[in-house]
């Protein structure tokens, strides 16, 4: 096997090179930003076609749904929440967000209190392909369609990224990484803000039929499980989250977010999560029967950690990774991602 070409190498200190933030999801957007804003060149890479991670959102039914948590509380981080409003350019609605809690066989509870969320009328995804514009403004390379598949290690010291694209895999040098890739996925567990797991997650959207532009189901934006033994953690109703943009669809967006041990969502086709979801809205507070008039089943695969080449284990100078221990909103990554990233905002070599 031939030597590695580093694309752009320049010996020495490293300076000039770039730093690579692999991961283009709400946290390594926000690594980026905050790279440039102390002045250092950024080069992120994203797996996927297009940014935002699992922040992104789908269009479903004509309409923009999603994939996590569709607003931000107003009490979450008085700067997350400033960005929330920029990016979206204040077209958001507002609610009173509810969230219930549903043990087994029980009706819902629906606390009485509610928080103020805001939700991006265009969908959380729009928040981040704006902030990647911008990105791209200042002068940040961000290139999806290309996957971060190792680190390159010269002399003790991180000297590339081995990255993988539709031309081939290739060595990006630079002066450190930050690996904002998603380690750790979280799904909402009984009872609990957030959990930590690299399982893949499954997520069945019910489009069920609602007269009269109803919210089907409890009136709670969201219903959490509190018993382990559903398959169904977590019930989100789209319309109670953006009641006027999702008003008047033809019917209801149902979300739910399943988990269970093992293997065993993996091995169930499509046809079968549906019957499981339909099986558990009772106790989720939806009583049946509810006509199910179309659903759309997505599985978002849990990625492997990048490995270092060559690093025997070692922490290695110039590799930062985002923590993200548990946050109350997709959007509290950003304050996260720059707490990280100052580690890195001096030349690393
Ligand atoms: C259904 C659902 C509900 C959720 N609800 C909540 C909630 O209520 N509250 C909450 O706080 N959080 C919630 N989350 C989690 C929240 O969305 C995530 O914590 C947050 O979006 C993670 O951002 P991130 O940037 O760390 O990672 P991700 O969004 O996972 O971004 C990582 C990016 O890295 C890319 N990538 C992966 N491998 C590679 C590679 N090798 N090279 C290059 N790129 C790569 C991926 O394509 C992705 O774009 C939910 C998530 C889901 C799916």
């Amino acid at each position: 096997m031939s030597a590695p070409t580093l694309v752009r190498q320049e010996a020495g200190t490293g300076a000039g090179l770039p730093v690579v933030v692999a991961g283009a999801g709400s946290r390594g957007l926000a690594a980026a930003e905050a790279l440039l804003d102390a002045g250092v060149d950024v080069v992120v890479v994203e797996a996927a076609d297009t940014v935002g991670g699992l922040a992104r959102s789908v269009q479903l039914w004509g309409l923009p749904h999603s994939l996590s948590s569709p607003g931000l509380a107003v009490a979450a981080a008085p700067p997350v929440v400033a960005q929330w409003l920029d990016l979206s350019g204040g077209h958001v609605e507002r609610t009173r967000a509810r969230h219930a809690l549903a043990a087994r066989g029980h009706r819902p509870r629906v606390p009485r209190r509610s928080t103020e969320v805001l939700s991006p009328v265009a969908g959380t995804g729009a928040l981040w392909a704006e902030l990647a514009r911008r990105l791209r403004a200042r002068g940040a390379l961000v290139l999806t369609g290309t996957t971060a598949t190792g680190l390159h290690v010269q002399d003790g010291g991180l000297a590339a990224v081995r990255v993988q694209d539709a031309s081939g895999s290739r060595l990006l040098a630079c002066r450190g990484v930050v690996d904002a890739l998603p380690t750790h996925r979280r799904l909402l567990p009984p009872g609990s803000v957030a959990v930590a797991s690299s399982r893949d997650a499954h997520l069945v959207h019910l489009l069920v039929e609602a007269p009269d532009g109803a919210v089907v189901g409890p009136r709670a934006h969201d219903v959490t499980a509190a018993a382990p033994e559903p398959r169904v953690r977590r019930l989100t109703s789209a319309r109670a989250w953006r009641p006027r943009t999702l008003a008047s669809t033809r019917g209801a967006v149902l979300r739910a977010e399943l988990a269970a041990p093992g293997d065993e969502l993996a091995a169930m086709d499509d046809a079968a999560l549906r019957r499981l979801v339909l099986s558990e809205l009772p106790a989720l507070g939806v009583p049946g029967p509810v006509r199910v008039l179309d659903d759309v089943v997505l599985r978002l695969p849990a990625s492997l950690p990048l490995t270092a080449e060559e690093a025997g284990g070692a922490p290695l100078p110039g590799l930062v990774r985002v923590e993200d221990g548990p946050v109350a909103g997709a959007g509290d990554g950003l304050p996260a991602a720059r707490a990280a990233v100052q580690r890195l905002a001096v030349p690393v070599r």
